[in-house]
Order: structure tokens, then sequence, then C-alpha cells
């Protein structure tokens, strides 16, 4: 029995019907890019984050370098990063002309650590950028306290955070500004590219909404307030994700179904280091975008589950700190300890609401194999 590691075919031929009739109306306006569709799906995300604008862009990796321009970020400015994340958290910070400063993670967060925030603040510093990953947020309530105490500004990278929450206040919203990807793997995904900024600043809101269109406010064609970028979410996409937004709760709940699953099973093998959550006073429950493991000899795992069929992906395999794009800001090798550990040792195991626990327990079943061969070497 071969599972991948990821599909959509099931719960895509279910939502068909319900897509259709959106794309029929899609059709019928003509409108194909940043059109009634987006609007609409703006709104619901809006309603859906408590976010007082959400702004919807071509993917992610545009809303992060346009968050980062709207919010002023520019040549000169550093800004914090976690060393373990997807190279788009840390372009976008180059790609406006400012210099990534990069951070060692927590090791059971993933997410960037407060005490490197504070150890690598310089004069030019302007903002952090956390980023969430797989499971849950960065610790935003240390983050928060330093960037008042320097008066810095927070700008997520909360690409895979859909639904995850600290204290009330959706990902991205917690400091000043984030983005959410709708890439198709993603907790809520596209049949495509799509994303959107989100933040509660008017004035963000309206550079944000000006630099996607070339820097023209909407409706009024041909004055260019800014140099800005050609970023456009499609209508089709709207679409999509309008009615899959619909099936998002019972998703989420479906993925933790699976992650418990998987918890039952892996604890048994000491071998495997499960997702912790870290302990939180507030409200934040987890959102199981990535179920992700760590192991020692993790490539040959990756292998051997090849061997079976069975789909991984290595998040992340290279710490962006040593990365051959930033080696003239000349961090050296073993500089971020737990990020570079990371990198060695996590993989994501398949997880998505069309899984079954059959295929859970085949997943597991050839980890244990595995585990059983290794011993007897
Ligand atoms: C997926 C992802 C992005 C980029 O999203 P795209 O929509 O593919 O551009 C950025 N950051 C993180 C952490 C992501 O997981």
């Amino acid at each position: 029995m071969s599972v991948p590691f990821f599909s959509t075919t099931h719960s895509f031929t279910k939502q068909w019907p319900l897509i259709e009739e959106k794309l029929d109306r899609v059709i019928d306006t003509g409108q194909f890019t940043n059109g009634p569709m987006v609007k609409e799906l703006e709104r619901a995300i809006e309603v859906f984050t408590g976010a007082k604008h959400a702004i919807a862009v071509g993917n992610a990796t545009d809303a992060l370098i346009i968050m980062l321009h709207a919010a002023g970020i520019g040549e000169g400015d550093e800004v914090l990063v976690p060393s373990f994340t997807f190279f788009a958290s840390a372009s976008s910070i180059a790609h406006v002309g400012a210099v990534p400063v990069f951070c060692d993670i927590d090791p059971i967060t993933y997410s960037i650590q407060p005490e490197e925030i504070e150890r690598k603040l310089t004069s030019r510093t302007k903002a952090i950028m956390p980023v969430h990953l797989f499971t849950q947020m960065a610790d935003m309530d240390q983050i928060r306290k330093i960037a008042d105490k320097h008066q810095l500004l927070i700008l997520e990278d909360s690409a895979e955070a859909i639904s995850m929450f600290n204290d009330g206040l959706h990902a991205g919203l917690v400091g000043d500004a984030g983005v959410i990807s709708f890439f198709p793997t993603k907790t809520l995904g596209a049949i495509g590219d799509a994303g959107m900024i989100l933040t509660n600043n008017d004035w963000i809101a309206k550079q944000a909404r000006r630099l996607r269109l070339h820097g023209q406010d909407e409706g009024i064609p041909y004055i260019h307030h800014l140099v800005g970028y050609n970023s456009r979410m499609d209508d089709i996409q709207a679409a999509v994700l309008l009615v899959r937004l619909q099936c998002l709760q019972g998703e989420i709940a479906k993925r933790a179904y699976l992650a418990a699953c998987y918890d039952r099973e892996l604890q048994k093998l000491v071998q495997v280091q499960t997702p912790r959550i870290k302990e939180r006073t507030d409200t934040a429950n987890p959102v199981y975008y990535v179920y992700l493991i760590e192991v020692e000899h993790r490539d040959d795992l990756v292998a051997f589950l090849a061997e079976h069929e069975i789909g991984t992906e290595t998040y992340y395999p290279i710490a962006l700190h040593t990365q051959p794009s930033f080696k003239e800001l000349r961090y050296e090798e073993g500089s971020m300890p737990n990020a570079e550990r990371a990198c060695t040792r996590t993989v994501g195991l398949p997880l998505y609401p069309d899984m079954t626990e059959a295929d859970v327990a085949e997943v597991c079943q050839v980890i244990e194999q595995f585990f059983e061969r290794e011993d007897k070497r």
C-alpha cells in the first residue's frame, strides 16, 4: 500500500459540485484576477481570522515582500529571522534591500529563539520576523515584549499558520502584519498559487493594496504612487478557496485526529521524537499542518520509506545562514546549533485530510521495520 506525501483527490471530488458552481460565476463575470470572487475571499478571511484587512496577492512569497515594503523596510535595515525556515522568509527581506539577520531556533517549536533576538539586535534592527512552523506559533509573548522595549516592528511569516491563535489573536495579527499561503499543500490549499497579507494597520494595508497593483489605487489606473509589483490572485483560486474554507475546521480536526494516531503508534519507538507542543497559558491550540518527527539517520529512513512507496518531505535540509545565496553575510557553520541539528534530523510524514487511520498505521509499520532492520545491523 503506497501513501503519497500529499493528495487531495478524494476531497476535491467531493467538493467539486460546489466549486463548479462558483467557477461558472467566475466565467459569467469575466473578471479573472482581483475580481468579485477574490474580494469575497478577502472578506471571508477577514471574518475567519479577525483581521481588519486581508489583501489578496499571487502567493505568500509576494505577500512577504509586499508586507515588508508596505511596512517601510528597506535599504540599510536589518530584520531578525530564524535560520530554520523556508527560503522565502529571508529572501523577501533581501528583496526589499534589507539584510536578513539569522537567529537560532527553539528546539521544541522550531521558531526563533527570543534570547537570540536580544543577542543580535543592533542600531539598524527595524523588525523581527517570527516564523510559525508546522503546528504552533513562535513565543509571541516574549517577542512582543522585546519588540515593545526596542520599538521594533513584528512582521510575521505566518504562511503556514492559518487557524493558529495566540491569546485569541490569529497568527499574523499579534504583530503589525502577517501573511498566509494558499499553496496547494498548505492547510488551506488552492489548486495553484495564491496568498494574502493580514494586518490591522490601516497604513500598511493601504500601501500593500497599492504595491500589489503597480503602486496604483484601485479604480484609479495610471497614477503610480509607488513603484510596486504585479501580484494578483486569480478568481479561480479564490473560488476553490471559498469552498475549501467552509470545510477547513473539519479538515483541521481530521489532521489532529491523524496526528494523535501517529503519536500513539510512534511513541512506542524510542528512536523517534514525535512533535512536542510547547505548553502555554493561553488558548493556543496546535494546528497540524505538518507532522514532523526527529530521528537519527534521517536520510536512511527517508530512503527506506521511499522504497516502500511512502512519501516524505524534508523540512528543511539546509539552514539558511549556510545557503550559497547568503554566503556574503559570512555566517559560520556551527554558529546556530539548534537550526543545524534540526536540518539533519527532521522529516515530515504524510498528513492530510484524505488520509485514513490505516494509512497512518502503514507508515508507522514501515518506520518500525526500518528500526528493526537497523537494530540487527
Ligand atoms: C509556504 C511558505 C512560504 C511561501 O509561500 P508561497 O505561497 O509558496 O509563496 C513562505 N514561508 C513559509 C514558512 C512557508 O511555509
